[in-house]
């Protein structure tokens, strides 16, 4: 009797040791499948901006280099398409350190409201071009949090270059400080542009999700973008939203931790 019991045990580990392999197997060819796609991608991003430098290279070789204004544009344009290939390889490399976990965050103190300012500076040519105009709200300043500096700065600018890349002509892009708990603060960045049809709102952070691939990539976008803002700020452990009403504009906001003993100063003037 006990033999039989001990062989019924048995078979029921045998049984739990294979579904949980199989399990295994399963998830590893999930990860496969997505390995796949990943490189699929890569290539297919890649392979645009290439052909085009490519393109103009090869004309250039083929004689047009003996026109002056020729020659002048075609380098313009193949430097343009060698600055993209650089870019897409940049959001690659952040990508790929952020989902195997090898970026180390610094947990530093500073001023979110001169970080903001700056990449205002940094984006004002770019939004001049559609005139777009940049506005900035805080009641706070200066407003300490806690965070990697660089990798929010390179949050701000990624909202803020989408906001003008799917902002309208002539529109406006808002960003606003609000508190929101006792601990941390929400940046708003909000524009007055195309929108996002509902439909699209759950993948927009996907990497290489892009709602019009076309346009996104005539205005030169990797479709990294959102995926390295989302990664960079559950990294920080933080949150990250979004509302958008199609024809209308979008509005991204995500949290940050005040730093600590930072009162939070109110300059009653509500405009910095
Ligand atoms: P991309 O390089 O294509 O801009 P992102 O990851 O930054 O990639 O954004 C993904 C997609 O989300 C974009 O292609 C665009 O369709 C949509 N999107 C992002 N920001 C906005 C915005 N402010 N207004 C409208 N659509 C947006």
């Amino acid at each position: 009797d006990h033999v039989t019991t001990d062989m019924a045990t048995l078979s029921q580990e045998v049984q739990k040791f294979a579904e949980g392999k199989k399990l295994e197997i399963e998830a590893l060819k999930v990860r496969d499948s997505y390995r796949k796609e990943f490189m699929g991608n890569i290539s297919h991003e890649l392979k645009t901006p290439l052909f085009t430098v490519q393109g103009y290279i090869e004309t250039l070789l083929d004689g047009a280099m003996n026109d002056k204004k020729v020659r002048q544009q075609y380098l313009e344009r193949a430097a343009k398409g060698v600055e993209r290939l650089v870019y897409i390889v940049r959001d690659l490399d952040m990508i790929t350190k952020l989902e195997t976990g090898d970026l180390r965050l610094k947990q530093e103190a500073f001023d979110i409201v001169e970080l903001i300012q700056n990449v205002f500076d940094l984006l004002e040519m770019k939004a001049a071009k559609k005139n777009i105009s940049l506005v900035f709200e805080t009641p706070y300043a200066p407003l300490m949090v806690k965070a990697d500096k660089e990798r929010i700065q390179q949050v701000v600018t990624n909202l803020l270059v989408n906001s003008i890349k799917y902002g309208k002509k002539d529109g406006t892009t808002e960003v606003s400080i609000q508190e929101h708990s006792k601990k941390k603060i929400i940046i708003k960045v909000s524009d007055n542009g195309e929108g996002i049809q509902k439909e699209h709102i759950p993948r927009l952070f996907e990497r290489f999700y892009r709602v019009d691939k076309s346009g996104s990539r005539k205005e030169g976008g990797s479709g990294l973008g959102l995926a390295i803002v989302k990664h960079l700020l559950e990294a920080h452990k933080e949150r990250i939203f979004v509302t958008s009403t199609f024809g209308m504009g979008s509005e991204f906001s995500f949290t940050l931790k005040k730093a600590k003993k930072t009162a939070v100063v109110t300059d009653k003037s509500g405009v910095v």
